[in-house]
């Protein structure tokens, strides 16, 4: 027969699943010899067996173990349960696997009944106590067990005048029990106990503990754990006392023990917040020796679990007992700091403090975020949490209106239905963007999280009238200039102005990033194209760049009136006109990027998305811009008309677009030469420039597109009479690329997975409507997670992997990166460390996590290594 109780001698920390957080620390304290009251275990499987029976009662065979570890536990302490002149009282409480305080409460003085009550009176010399007592433990039973509201009882009396007011209190406090529950008050200590035990079984399924569970992710199938504990009486004399303390602060992370502490109470008293306790610091003046007693056991304790412990004291009568003790919770600043601190003492190793960050810390030290109680108001609406971080502020719906309410100095929230290039100026004096539709990968999102500008998208259930300046909700109406707040973190929108918790910049986040540095072995690089961009990304740690989208580069007013201009040009002359102006522009682009970046590698990807993308389909607006133009407007109808298509991200992009109008990346790769070579002698470094190529599918249309570089790379330099060297490389973004991988790398310099169009392609999902039916896949499990935000291993990993191992046999020296969204997901990097793979690439904002998680890959994969 399985065994269903432990001794506190019999088991041990690692226990938890078995005996639940609390018993398994309390074994663990046991046995390292320290003051802890005498007690057993009932374990989680007794629970689950319980909870498992039709008709809910205790087996005989647990009835019987119970009854067995409550005689050992006389036989330890000398005192008997129930009858007798020195009676065992003991404390019932819950335990489960991880810490649930929507659980049962604890039930004190068990054991305690109309005789146990004088012998108890008599030992202690204190009637008054031991009353007390019974009036306490009757009004816990009838709480915890029944859920009759401990104010019945009304509040327990300090003591009386009259020797016979006692018997009368009990006797009332019992009627009160009996009329509540229709039972008398158990008098028999086995019969308190068992019922006890079954209450907290069964409250392993009341409502709020579901709902915790729910929420916190705990699964339903753990069941709790009971700890039986002989009592410790905190609340026995003046010299009595309890509380808790934490070996560090655990808001700020700061060495020094920190917490508080009653004299004459019961741990239920500062819980209650019935007395105001002291800070921990006055009890060295009022009981030197326990206080140096308390903080040595704290420190061994903390030493021993290598980590911060959150522990719970009694002292009864001078003596000092630990009844609880676990790795304390913690804000993320001082989870950081504390992670740090311990390595520095040699407590934990490098491997150790990173792996006890994680990411989410991460993220929330960064960004602003709600505060808790701010978070407790309901959402108006919720979308996909494209970029992290919390805004308030103004609703504008157009980004022209975005751009003169800022001027006015409001501050700004831009709600669009989608957003396009020509929103760029509105984003970028926005505190946040909000879009009724589209996805991840959307515009709005990766242009948002490149500006670092918190931002939700896809909210489906807000129905945007631009130009009437309304959108609709379920329950009602946002207005231009309403008031909302944004939570970039969880895609939550709510009514009005919520309380900020600013961003932390932390110092020691930084050291410990540096520390993750050195263990990983693939480089985090960042996705920028802007000088402020590319600075973000370099001080949050980015080794390079790996995707600078050089189509970004063409959104302001002036440059987007030339790219209109080269489109639409109907001579040849207006068009190299149009090409001579972009070129300069982004010839200036160019330099600015190689003086901010000095020698780091860059990664310049020629225009990708489809012309038709630079101008507007409404026809008043494109007779504006042919007028602006001076252009015949039916012409530019026309040939807009002409340029649009059917299913754009399939269309005429990237490389397409490359061989059907070669001037245009012949231009960039001049800008790009012209501008590194410039630098180069200006600031006497040797810059390579690293072009790539976007959207490849054949060997022959990569080649045909690096020729013509190659061609006017090899003119400049004639003309110049210089050199550099450079790299030409292509993004491996289409399927077809990855199973032609080998024969790719023996033409490309480098490679760069852009997982974006990849999982787009592979599924055959569209990337900007996906978000209308993912959330349905994911809810019926066919897919595990949205493949845009965290990789399909299983099948875009699979090409991967192919095309990586593939190219790399091909050519060795062939590097490989990973610049779409999941470039900067902790559990994307975790697969991507199993591949060869130099680097992954990410917006500025993620460096810091994706730092992280390459250590943490890098240690894993170590470890995986070694076991093999
Ligand atoms: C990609 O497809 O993953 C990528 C990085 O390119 P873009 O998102 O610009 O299409
Ligand atoms: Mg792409």
């Amino acid at each position: 027969m399985t065994k269903l109780t432990y001794r506190f001698q019999e088991g041990k920390k690692e226990w938890k699943d078995l005996l639940g957080g609390k018993g398994a620390n309390l074994c663990e304290m046991t046995n390292l010899d320290l003051p802890v009251p005498n007690g057993f275990i009932i374990s989680t499987d007794a629970c689950k067996n319980y909870l498992a029976q039709e008709e809910k009662t205790l087996s005989k065979g647990l009835i019987a173990e119970i009854n067995f570890q409550v005689k050992e536990l006389e036989t330890l302490t000398n005192k008997s349960f129930g009858i007798g002149l020195n009676p065992l009282l003991v404390s019932v409480r819950s335990g489960a696997k991880y810490s649930m305080p929507g659980m049962m409460d604890t039930i004190l003085n068990l054991g305690l009944n109309d005789e146990t009550v004088y012998a108890l009176a008599e030992i202690t010399q204190n009637k008054d106590f031991a009353f007390q007592c019974y009036c306490r433990f009757i009004q816990m039973f009838a709480d915890v067990v029944y859920n009759i509201p401990a104010e019945n009882f009304g509040a327990i009396p300090t003591g009386t005048k009259e020797k016979s007011d006692w018997e009368n209190i009990i006797s009332n406090y019992q009627k009160i029990f009996a009329r509540a529950t229709g039972r008398k008050f158990p008098q028999d200590a086995f019969e308190q106990l068992q019922i006890a035990v079954e209450a907290v079984f069964s409250s392993w399924n009341n409502q709020r503990a579901k709902v915790y569970r729910r929420i916190h992710n705990i699964s339903d199938n753990l069941g709790t754990a009971v700890t039986i504990q002989q009592m410790v009486f905190g609340n026995y004399s003046e010299n009595s006392g309890t509380g808790v303390m934490f070996t560090r602060n655990p808001a700020t992370g700061e060495k020094g023990v920190y917490g508080e502490y009653l004299l004459k109470a019961q741990g239920e008293d500062i819980v209650a917040g019935i007395k105001t306790p002291e800070p921990i610091c006055t009890l060295q003046e009022k009981m030197p020796d326990v206080y140096a007693e308390l903080i040595e056991i704290a420190m061994q304790l903390e030493k021993h679990y290598c980590d911060m412990q959150d522990v719970e004291f009694t002292i009864e009568a001078g003596k000092l007992y630990m009844l609880q003790t676990r790795n304390g919770k913690r804000t993320p600043q001082a989870a950081v700091a504390i992670a740090y601190d311990l390595m520095k003492e040699g407590v934990i190793s490098e491997e150790t403090l990173i792996n006890r960050l994680d990411e989410e810390m991460i993220a929330q030290l960064m960004h602003p975020s709600f505060t808790n109680d701010a978070k407790k108001k309901a959402a108006i609406v919720r979308g996909l949490p494209a970029s992290p971080g919390a805004a308030v502020g103004q609703v504008a719906f157009t980004a022209k209106a975005a751009k003169e309410m800022s001027d006015k100095g409001s501050q700004v929230i831009l709600v669009r239905n989608e957003t396009s290039p020509e929103d760029i100026e509105g984003m970028s004096v926005s505190e946040a963007i909000v879009t009724a539709r589209g996805g991840m990968t959307s515009h709005a999102a990766v242009v948002a999280r490149g500006m670092g500008v918190c931002c939700v998208v896809g909210c489906e259930d807000l129905q945007v009238d631009e130009e009437k300046g309304v959108a609709n909700f379920t329950n009602g109406i946002l207005k231009t200039g309403d008031f909302i707040s944004v939570d970039g973190s969880s895609g939550r929108i709510y009514l009005g102005q919520l309380a900020l918790n600013e961003a932390e910049t932390s110092a020691v986040l930084e050291k410990v990033l540096k520390i993750c540095d050195a263990h990983a072995t693939m480089a985090v690089y960042g996705n920028a194209e802007t000088p402020r961009e590319i600075k973000e990304a370099l001080l949050k740690g980015a080794k390079g760049i790996g995707l600078a989208r050089t189509e970004h580069m063409f959104f302001q007013k002036e440059r987007l009136k030339m790219m209109r201009e080269l489109i639409l040009a109907d001579d040849r002359s207006r068009m190299d006109e149009a090409l001579v102006y972009i070129k300069e522009k982004q010839k200036s682009d160019f330099r600015q990027m190689y003086q901010i970046l000095g020698k780091l590698p860059c990664t310049i990807r020629l225009l990708d998305p489809p012309l038709h993308e630079f101008l507007p389909q409404d026809r008043s607006e494109l007779r504006a811009i042919a007028k602006e133009l001076n252009l015949n407007g039916q012409e530019v109808i026309a040939k807009v008309k002409s340029l649009a298509e059917v299913n754009p991200m399939l269309g005429l992009r990237g490389v397409r677009l490359g061989i059907t109008c070669p001037e245009i990346y012949q231009m960039q790769v001049a800008a790009i030469m012209e501008a590194a070579l410039e630098i180069s002698a200006q600031e006497k470094i040797t810059i390579t420039p690293h072009i790539m190529i976007p959207l490849v599918g054949t060997v022959k249309e990569f080649r045909i597109v690096k020729d013509s570089c190659q061609e006017v790379i090899n003119g400049l330099f004639e003309k110049t009479g210089t050199n550099l060297p450079f790299e030409i490389g292509t993004m491996i973004e289409i399927p077809r690329a990855c199973l032609i991988a080998d024969q790719l790398a023996a033409v490309a310099d480098f490679f760069s997975f852009g997982t974006n169009d990849l999982t787009q392609l592979t599924y055959g999902y569209s990337r900007d409507d996906a978000h209308k039916f993912l959330p349905t896949y994911t809810h019926q499990e066919i897919l595990p997670s949205d493949p845009f935000q965290h990789l399909d291993q299983e099948g875009v990993g699979k090409l991967m992997r192919f095309a990586s191992e593939n190219g790399k046999q091909e050519k060795e020296s062939l590097s490989v990166g990973v610049c779409g969204e999941v470039g900067g997901d902790p559990a994307s990097i975790a697969f991507i460390q199993t591949l060869p793979v130099d680097y992954v690439s990410c917006s500025p904002f993620r460096i810091p996590n994706a730092r992280l998680a390459c250590a943490k890959a890098a240690i894993a994969n170590k470890k995986q290594l070694i076991k093999l």
